[in-house]
């Protein structure tokens, strides 16, 4: 799977439609400061569904929208789309080629999109759970993150670890199918008191 292009509209300092194209190789973004890399960055970490405004260097979602500047009206809206080549089905869908897209209105109003077809945020973390992406992922680690990371709680860095590993997902399923298994005996014992009762 490789990270094919990004399109930025109304998002933070991108007023107007930019598309970044990515080539094969690595790419490097370069620009005096104050110019928007990490912008794009952040970017990337909405499109795949961060929910933390704070976590974006804002106070609330719609801080993410383009505010305006002294030669610009402010807009009403953010739209981020992110396209990745699936050709070798890394993601477990059945689409070669994969557009996710969030759009964020200032009366709130949101939406993402999955090929142009309506989905929850659900549906976008569920994709990438366990790809090593998404909005928790440690394939993005912001300026801080790693010294965060080193000075963590063990069982924190565990988790990190376990994440990475991909083993998180399956530790997961298994606290809810023994949480499952505790509802379905305390069933079975009612079911025998009942029984018992009526014997
Ligand atoms: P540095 O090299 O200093 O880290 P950078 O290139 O990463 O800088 P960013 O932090 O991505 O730059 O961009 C900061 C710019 O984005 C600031 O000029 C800020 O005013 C602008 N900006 C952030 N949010 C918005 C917004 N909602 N509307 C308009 N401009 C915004």
């Amino acid at each position: 799977m490789k990270l094919k292009s990004l399109e930025i509209s109304g998002f933070k300092s991108f007023a107007d439609k930019t598309k970044i194209e990515f080539k094969p190789g690595m790419t490097g973004i370069v620009g005096p400061n104050g110019s928007g890399k990490s912008n794009i960055i952040e970017a990337i970490r909405w499109v795949m569904g961060e929910q933390s405004a704070k976590g974006l260097r804002g106070e609330k979602m719609q801080d993410v929208i383009f505010g305006g500047t002294s030669k610009r009206s402010p807009l009403n809206r953010a739209e981020v789309t992110i396209v990745f080549d699936n050709s070798d089905h890394y993601l477990k869908t059945d689409f070669t080629e994969i557009r996710i897209s969030r759009r964020l209105y200032r009366s709130g109003e949101s939406n993402y999109l999955i090929n142009g077809q309506d989905v929850r945020l659900r549906d976008i973390v569920e994709l990438f759970m366990d790809t090593g992406l998404g909005r928790e992922s440690f394939s993005i680690i912001s300026q801080g993150r790693v010294e965060a990371i080193f000075n963590s709680k063990a069982e924190d860095r565990r988790t990190i670890i376990e994440e990475v590993a991909g083993v998180y997902k399956y530790k997961q399923n298994k606290e809810r199918a023994q949480k499952e298994l505790k509802q379905t005996q305390e069933n079975l014992d009612r079911v025998e008191d009942i029984l018992q009762e009526v014997a």
